[in-house]
């Protein structure tokens, strides 16, 4: 299958996606997928790539990316994600071996608000050793356990 854009471009892609409203982006992550501008790759196959992060926040920080140009993970087709599911645990088994930090984020970003900065859906893996890597406040809310329940049901219901 051929999901990155270049054999019928953007709009073939949008007609084929069993969503009607899905975004597909041109980012660079396009045209590093594409070939236009070069990156560090550490693994490839017709649906996903993995390239190494330019400004990491540990060493070993990689990029794993679907080549489908969706924006965010709900634009993404359950092929694409599937296919990323599968790299995932093999690119953070590949980072621990050679940075030797046992512990890592798996991280994505939907959305400006949320940090993310290039609207090509992408996962990052980041190692955490002592006293680097990923800073992130965890603050959680205290929310009464019926409306959790609620709102779990609403979100059931859609899946
Ligand atoms: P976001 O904030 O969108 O979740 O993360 C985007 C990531 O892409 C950042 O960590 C940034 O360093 C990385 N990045 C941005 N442009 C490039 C690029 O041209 N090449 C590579 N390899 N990484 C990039």
């Amino acid at each position: 299958m051929m999901i990155d854009g270049r054999r019928g471009g953007l709009e073939a892609i949008r007609k084929r996606t069993p969503r009607y409203d899905v975004r597909m982006s041109d980012s660079i992550f396009s045209k590093i997928i594409r070939g236009e501008i070069p990156a560090q790759r550490v693994y490839e196959d017709d649906a996903v790539i993995a390239i190494m992060d330019i400004n990491p926040l540990a060493e070993g920080h990689c990029l794993v990316i679907p080549k489908e140009p969706a924006e965010t993970m709900a634009d993404l087709s359950d092929a694409a994600a599937a296919a990323v599911g599968r790299v995932l645990p093999r690119i953070v088994r590949a980072v621990q071996k050679v940075t030797g930090v046992g512990a890592c984020h798996v991280l994505q970003n939907n959305g400006p608000e949320a940090g993310q900065e290039v609207m090509h859906v992408h996962f990052h893996v980041i190692p955490k050793p002592q006293g680097g890597g990923l800073s992130a406040a965890w603050n959680p809310m205290t929310v009464e356990p019926e409306r959790i329940a609620d709102t779990g049901r609403k979100i059931a219901r859609l899946v």
